[in-house]
């Protein structure tokens, strides 16, 4: 294509921003939440009695009584209608790492098969539904012939409507109590982290009674504009570029990273502030991100099972929005070679219902006690359980951003900056007869008093650590941009609720033994502080020597995907998960199929886009312009035969610089389709899997060279496809 079409392409999908819609002129309190039906909109519509046994459902897990349901769910309609809703859904989150949903209207006969119909939604509707479980992913569990799964709400996320649907957050379970999805093993999770810790938090305070897992989420994301994107086969399958040489300029002179935001993308940012906000999405950051065309958003943080919800309604927000502005928003992990790719840092703590920040250091020495008893806690869960986190985190598509030169190893460590690791230092090192000493001003020794004051002077980071420690928390930097939060979030906190109880134990142990309180917690920190050490990494987690150090440190250095999903099904996390009741051994067993199956999906897709594109593109193109070289050399030939060497000399160079890299591109695609069919032969999803890593992706860059070199030399107005100078640069 050439530049003057490429420019036409981008014009034409331009031309649809008159769709774009105006932010309203009230401000933001006004309509946030607006979509939502919160406190606010269940006070209105619903009885003291019924709102207080939702309140008790969402705090204490009871179920609530069918007529409660019913009662809800009148008012929930009432509440949608008057919003415009004609239809409900129940909103749930398969294996598939989107969300899904079916929708149907209140229409009911009035009285029975006739001429008229009424609009209703009673309480059996709301608590549950039927979706077929044998169309989602579910690893073998449910087969065709049972295809029963149920949906049942989660009251603990509340309902919206979107355009004229009511979506109800549920969760996906199959007729025989088998987790299907990703939210029901998250509730769980989050059930028995809060138990652990309160359990914990009872040392130090008898107050706590409710331990909350907190989740921030930063959504990385790039934009291109829909012109090109359409005109890109590989980008429009796969949600990356396959091929493509990198841009003569990108981000080297790192001038886009908090740069001014383009005026279109800013245009993009507040209308989809506006409806992130109708859906109480509290949206707080935007910016630029390293890359070009790269950005960024956050909200304030929340309670882990709603953020996770936000995060999926504001990805397909996004999505939507982005088009009324001529965009595509890509958040695949490593849509461009060369450049950033995108993740999601996941920033996670627990806090109890006193309103603590457990990963906060305190004012008083029992605070800060509390404070390094939870830091402690957390990186031997880390250390532990570091392969599940990577596992946990790993898709096909993240293997491309993880060890790329910008992005955290496919090696879990953890940062915890020259403070805290001091303390931890000191502490490991003293008698603990010295450790709780307190001196007359009832401080701790050790320093561990004075915590909060150095943090606050010294907030040192490290963007190379996919585990970092950040003042109140920790940041799970390696979680990709297009994942379902829950995936990290059920690992994090079913490794944190495990290593609490256990912490627990060994404590009660010492206390029975005639320890006092605070000398057996601090002879149990002082232990894990040694054990977890290999897990404490603060150099630069992007450096060869770091590879070859976490090796000898024994933690997971893993690097084939289909190898590394293991980790779920090992002794270790098999105990983990049935410990924390989150998930039985047969259901991670089902969900590493579901991991197999999607990967092998994943590559055979890529495959084939590569294949066609070689053939239908590549080729032909390069072929096309071969033969005009030809002419003209033939044509130099027949004018000027005693001249040919100085005048077609180049031509001839470039003609079999051209077909070198034909062959190669054909043989290479060839062998590819071969290797194919051999893996689509295989039976086992593991095995298949394995195929396509070891012998199908390795020819992906094999292919891609020799298709960017061409790029290079043919003709601008010939080659077919955008390039990444005309993808990466907004106009
Ligand atoms: P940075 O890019 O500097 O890490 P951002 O402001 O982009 O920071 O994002 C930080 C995210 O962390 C926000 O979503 C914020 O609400 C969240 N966050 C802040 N404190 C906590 C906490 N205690 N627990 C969980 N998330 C937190
Ligand atoms: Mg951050």
């Amino acid at each position: 294509m050439s530049s003057v079409l490429r420019f036409k392409a981008v014009e034409e999908a331009f031309k649809k921003k008159a769709l774009c819609v105006e932010a309203p002129k009230q401000r933001v309190p006004e309509y946030y939440g607006k979509y939502v039906f919160n406190r606010k909109a269940m006070a209105k519509y619903l009885s003291k009695d019924t709102m207080k046994a939702i309140q008790n459902a969402v705090d204490n897990g009871q179920t609530l009584e069918r007529g409660i349901a019913d009662h809800v769910a009148a008012g929930m309609r009432r509440w949608a209608m008057e919003l415009g809703a004609t239809h409900y859904t129940h909103w749930f989150q398969p294996l598939t790492d989107g969300t899904a949903e079916k929708h149907d209207s209140f229409i009911d006969y009035e009285n029975g098969p006739g001429e008229s119909v009424i609009e209703d939604f009673s309480g059996k509707l709301l608590a549950q539904a039927e979706p077929d479980a044998s169309s989602f992913p579910n690893g073998g569990i449910r087969s065709t012939f049972e295809a029963r799964g149920y949906t049942a709400w989660d009251p603990s996320s509340p309902a919206f409507v979107i355009e004229d649907t009511l979506c109800i957050p549920t969760i996906f379970i199959s007729y025989t109590g088998e987790l299907l999805d990703l939210k029901a093993p998250l509730l769980k999770a989050l059930n028995t982290v809060d138990k652990a810790a309160t359990a914990v938090c009872q040392y130090f305070d008898p107050n706590v009674k409710k331990v909350y897992s907190y989740l921030g989420w930063e959504q990385e994301y790039f934009l291109i504009d829909e012109g090109l994107y359409a005109t890109r086969p590989d980008l429009l399958l796969t949600g990356r570029t396959l091929l493509g040489h990198e841009s003569a300029k990108n981000q080297q002179l790192e001038d886009h990273y908090f740069g001014a935001v383009p005026s279109r993308v800013a245009a993009f940012m507040k209308d989809l502030e506006f409806e992130a906000y109708k859906y109480a999405i509290p949206l707080k950051t935007r910016h630029n991100e390293v890359a070009p065309n790269q950005f960024e958003l956050a909200p304030i943080f929340g309670e882990t099972n709603l953020s996770v919800d936000q995060n999926l309604l504001v990805m397909s927000l996004m999505r939507k929005v982005a088009r009324r502005h001529s965009f595509r928003v890509l958040m695949h992990e490593k849509p461009f070679a060369g450049v950033n790719g995108s993740g999601k840092h996941n920033n996670w703590s627990l806090g109890t219902n006193t309103g603590v920040g457990l990963f906060t250091p305190g004012k008083t020495p029992q605070e800060n006690l509390q404070f390094i008893t939870f830091v402690v806690n957390s990186l031997m869960a880390v250390y532990k359980n570091n392969a599940l986190m990577k596992a946990s985190i790993m898709t096909a598509q993240n293997a491309h951003r993880l060890g790329a030169n910008e992005a955290p190893p496919a090696i879990v460590s953890a940062f915890l900056g020259t403070q805290i690791s001091a303390v931890l230092d000191k502490l490991e090192n003293s008698t603990s007869d010295e450790a709780i000493v307190m001196d007359d001003k009832k401080r701790l020794s050790l320093g561990i008093a004075h915590i909060p004051e150095v943090l606050l002077d010294n907030t040192d980071r490290n963007r190379t650590s996919p585990f970092a420690f950040t003042g109140n928390r920790f940041e799970f930097r390696a979680v990709g941009s297009s994942a379902n939060c829950s995936s990290a979030m059920i690992a994090l906190n079913a490794a944190m609720a495990a290593q609490l109880i256990e912490f627990k134990t060994s404590v009660d142990a010492k206390i029975a033994a005639g320890a006092t309180k605070d000398k057996a917690i601090f002879e149990v920190l002082k232990e894990y502080i040694k054990i977890s050490k290999p897990i404490r990494f603060d150099g630069n987690g992007y450096s060869e020597e770091w590879k070859i150090e976490a090796h000898k440190r024994g933690l997971d250095c893993e690097t084939s995907v289909p190898e590394i999903y293991k980790a779920y099904t090992s002794k270790q996390s098999v105990e983990l998960f049935a410990k924390t009741g989150v998930l039985t051994e047969k259901e991670l067993h089902a969900r590493n199929e579901v991991k197999w199956e999607t990967y092998t999906k994943k590559i055979q897709i890529e495959a084939r886009v590569l294949g066609d594109l070689c053939l239908n593109h590549i080729i032909p193109v390069a072929t096309r312009y071969q033969s005009l070289l030809l002419d003209n050399v033939s044509k130099i030939k027949k004018i000027y035969p005693e001249k040919f060497e100085t005048l077609g000399g180049m031509n001839s160079a470039l003609i079999e610089e051209i077909a070198l890299h034909l062959t190669a591109i054909k043989t290479n695609v060839d062998a590819m389709v071969e290797e194919r069919k051999v893996a689509n032969k295989i039976d086992h999803e593991y095995d298949k899997a394995v195929a396509y890593h070891d012998k199908v992706l390795p020819y992906f860059d094999v292919i891609r060279y020799h298709v960017d070199k061409l790029e290079l030399i043919v003709d601008d107005e010939m080659w077919t496809l955008p390039k990444y100078r005309e993808l990466l640069f907004i106009r």
